[in-house]
């Protein structure tokens, strides 16, 4: 068995599969997280098995502390440690300006986007931290460019909730650095996934593609090929960083 035990929330779909997909070929065991569509976990599990690779199912909501901490538990029973987490599921809702938005809409955001990566985060380094006689690790946090752009009359309290996982990630890898932990960020924009149809708007990479330095919207293998990176050893001196995946934008 591989001694890598990597965690990926979010994986039945978008760049959360791809990454799965590209992790399994780099001999990881991978364990799936998903909220609602167990068909496209265990269908990817399957593909993934078939290939050799040693894969855990998991549904959970990750904003649900109770569901976050039953899926570590299941993870050391079945791997004994994890090694590396990838903080990727991630909810947006439709567009709208901010005028209009409830409290039940922004922290049902909210909840998702950053207590759950914050659940996970501290799930995770318990069990890695070489101060809890863990052997060390690595976390990717997939936050957006709406981090920096802020998403106006579209999707505030997404931006919002990315900018906070910024801030997680600078704080924790800080936090954990001299733990044997190394945590980073990503900021993909404009990735062809099925999110764009959950903000409203299924077209909405080709409207912006004109104002996209590089004129193309992006695969999720692209994002997938960055977090495979910084989880790995050949990004053994980096941490607290983080890499846009966004066209030049
Ligand atoms: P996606 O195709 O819509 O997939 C979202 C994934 O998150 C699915 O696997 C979904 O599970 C899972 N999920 C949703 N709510 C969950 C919950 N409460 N608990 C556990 N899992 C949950 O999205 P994507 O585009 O690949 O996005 C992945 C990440 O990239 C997100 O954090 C997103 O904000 C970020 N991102 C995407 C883009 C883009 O252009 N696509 C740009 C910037 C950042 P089910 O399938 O079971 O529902």
């Amino acid at each position: 068995m591989s001694e890598n035990t990597v965690l990926i929330t979010g994986a039945s779909r978008g760049i959360g599969a791809a990454t799965a997909r590209l992790l399994a070929s780099q001999n990881y065991n991978i364990c799936l997280n998903y909220h609602q569509q167990r068909n496209a976990a265990v269908q990817l599990s399957e593909e993934l098995t078939k290939a050799g690779c040693k894969t855990l199912i998991l549904q959970a909501d990750i904003s649900q502390e109770d569901q976050v901490t039953d899926m570590f538990r299941k993870i050391d029973t079945a791997f004994g440690s994890l090694t590396h987490l990838v903080n990727n599921a991630g909810i947006l809702k439709p567009q709208m300006r901010l005028q209009d938005m409830s409290a039940e809409r922004i922290n049902q955001i909210l909840t998702v986007n950053v207590t759950g990566y914050f659940l996970c985060c501290r799930e995770a380094i318990k069990r890695m931290s070489t101060a809890n006689s863990g052997k060390g690790g690595a976390i990717v946090n997939v936050s957006s460019v709406a981090a920096r752009t802020g998403s106006p009359g579209e999707y505030i309290d997404y931006a919002a909730s990315k900018g906070a996982i910024d801030t997680l990630t600078t704080g924790l890898a800080t936090e954990v650095a001299s733990e044997g932990i190394r945590v980073n960020g990503v900021r993909p924009g404009f990735i062809y996934t099925d999110m764009h149809t959950d903000g409203g708007e299924p077209g909405r990479i080709e409207r912006l593609r004109p104002a996209i330095p590089m004129q193309r919207g992006g695969q999720p293998e692209e994002v997938a090929a960055a977090i495979a990176w910084l989880l790995s050893d050949q990004a053994s001196y980096t941490t607290g960083s983080f890499i846009d995946l966004a066209g030049g934008k």
